[in-house]
């Protein structure tokens, strides 16, 4: 298979080819570990998008008429297909995202969770009968596909927020059109590739590479019916707003600032772990990293210096190597971001226990790398507080009680993650019903719900009526039609000029 390793632009997939496509426009993606440029990747114009929606559109008949079954035993040569590259897959995504390797690897594995998941889709798309609704007549419901559908992802999850959509979307007998974060293209043609190796037909799932000017087209389109997005809250909210004008149904994924709650009783050890993990793992790039830790009256003063200690302990360099527990950030842009809310902290008066900023890996000196950084007394008027920071800072806030953690959370503009440490049941049942977040863990920091549980955030964190993956998403990708039948011998005579009811 071609792919990644060479220095060529990185194009689209069109009607199960590679194309470098219509326009010129590419932008660079560097290898964020040494700070090189390491391919061009192509940003798709009008013309682009409109050969990758018609391709889809030719193949919707044919696709959406093949037996769910056989659409399945497909996706099953897929899975069998991403379970033997899965390797080569996380390399590509540490090469252009920077994540270390075995959470690149967790990255598919969790991408794969959604595969399997769509293998099931005869049964998920089995719908509802009741025979008799009245006399000699019966009423069913099934779900049928919208059409030509398409994705727009960002860099953080190049693999498996993809695979949020497009397995549910495809078993579901949609056509997909893609349109990847172009900070990370490469996985995307990759998994291309697998598709069209498992039998796919030609149109059924296209890449076009691109940025603002391609999702604007995909959101213009008149053929395309439904956008899922995820990303940042501002783009999010426009696309929803945008796509909901242009007449589609739109799920809309955005930003995130995710607390997690040490209560006094807690495991200290087990809540200093999860902090770490959560907070600095993939450099804090992931929308259900942890950026406000809650700590319940005094159990600051175990917790803080703990996790002081932890943050300048941590294993900062190229993600590819093996005792690496940090790499480096996405882009020089996003690395100037972060260290720049870092010094904002610091004049809003919060206290920086850790600073990360300035980082020199050795060998990799061009690399964008940064420290994980901590900060003590961060109150919730700081921009700090407020805002998305996406990146390896955690902000310690305190509070004298439980409902003062909760008052605190809930009214907060986001409503993505959030976690609860405590021993106490009683405690952890209130959090969970309490609290307005999409997404609960009690005693486990990154609570991201299983294929078939379906992902989803409060607030400012989505807009749209269903969360990612799961039976939502098997809605979301298709629309309920009601049937009612009667046959002749039982059809009453005559005109009936009232409400008909069950007779
Ligand atoms: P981003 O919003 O910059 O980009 C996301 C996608 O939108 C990309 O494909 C990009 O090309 C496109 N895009 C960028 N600007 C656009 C514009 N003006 N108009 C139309 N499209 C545009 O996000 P990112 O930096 O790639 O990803 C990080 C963000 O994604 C964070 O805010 C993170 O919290 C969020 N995220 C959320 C979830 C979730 O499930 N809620 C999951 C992963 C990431």
């Amino acid at each position: 298979m071609q792919h990644f390793n060479d220095s060529a632009d990185v194009g689209h997939f069109i009607h199960g080819e590679r194309t470098a496509g219509d326009t010129t426009r590419t932008q660079p993606v560097f290898n964020p570990a040494t700070g090189a440029v390491a391919r061009q990747v192509r940003l798709a114009g009008e013309a682009d998008v409109n050969a990758a929606v018609a391709s889809a559109l030719a193949a919707f008949p044919a696709w959406s008429n093949t037996p769910p079954i056989r659409r399945a035993r497909l996706l099953l040569k897929f899975l069998e297909l991403m379970n033997r590259h899965r390797d080569e897959l996380a390399a590509i995504i540490t090469a252009e995202h920077g994540k270390v390797f075995s959470d690149a690897q967790g990255e598919v594995a969790r991408g794969i969770d959604i595969i399997e998941f769509a293998c099931g889709v005869p049964q998920l798309l089995k719908g509802d009968y009741t025979d008799q609704v009245s006399t000699g007549m019966d009423n069913w419901t099934l779900r049928q596909a919208l059409g030509v559908v398409a994705g727009i992802t960002p860099f953080n999850f190049p693999v498996m927020v993809p695979c949020w959509m497009f397995p549910v979307a495809i078993a579901t007998g949609n056509c997909f059109v893609l349109k990847p974060s172009e900070r990370d293209p490469s996985a995307s043609l990759f998994m291309a590739e697998l598709l069209r190796e498992a039998g796919l037909p030609n149109g059924v799932f296209n890449v076009v590479q691109g940025d603002k000017g391609a999702v604007d087209r995909l959101i213009e389109h008149p053929d395309v019916r439904a956008l899922s997005f995820v990303g940042s809250t501002p783009i999010a909210q426009s696309i929803y707003e945008r796509g909901a004008r242009a007449g589609k149904r739109v799920q809309a994924l955005g930003g995130a600032k995710n607390h997690l709650v040490v209560m006094p009783d807690a495991d200290v050890d087990q809540a200093v772990d999860a902090l770490v993990g959560a907070a600095y793992g993939s450099a804090g790039e992931r929308c259900m990293a942890i950026s406000v830790a809650v700590l319940v009256g005094d159990v600051a003063d175990q917790v803080v210096p703990r996790l002081a200690e932890r943050a300048r302990a941590l294993v900062v360099k190229n993600g590819m190597e093996a005792d690496a527990e940090m790499g480096p950030i996405v882009t020089r842009q996003a690395l100037e971001r972060i260290e720049g809310y870092v010094a904002l902290g610091v004049e809003e008066g919060a206290s920086l226990v850790v600073d990360g900023r300035g980082l020199k890996v050795l060998g990799h000196e061009a690399g964008f790398f940064t420290g994980g950084t901590l900060f003590d007394n961060v109150t919730p008027a700081m921009r700090i507080y407020k805002e998305e920071i996406f990146g390896p800072v955690l902000g310690c806030v305190r509070v004298k009680d439980f409902s003062e953690a909760v008052a605190l959370i809930n009214a907060h503009d986001f409503g993505n993650g959030v976690s609860c440490f405590t021993r106490d049941g009683g405690v952890a049942r209130e959090f969970a019903r309490r609290i307005e977040v999409g997404m609960v863990g009690i005693n486990v920091p990154i609570p991201v719900p299983m294929a078939w549980h379906g992902f989803g955030g409060w607030k400012r964190s989505l807009f749209g009526d269903m969360h990612a993956y799961g039976e939502e998403g098997v809605r979301f990708y298709t629309r309920q039609k009601s049937v009612m039948q009667r046959w002749t011998d039982s059809t009453p005579k005559g005109a009936d000029f009232s409400m008909p009811t069950a007779k």
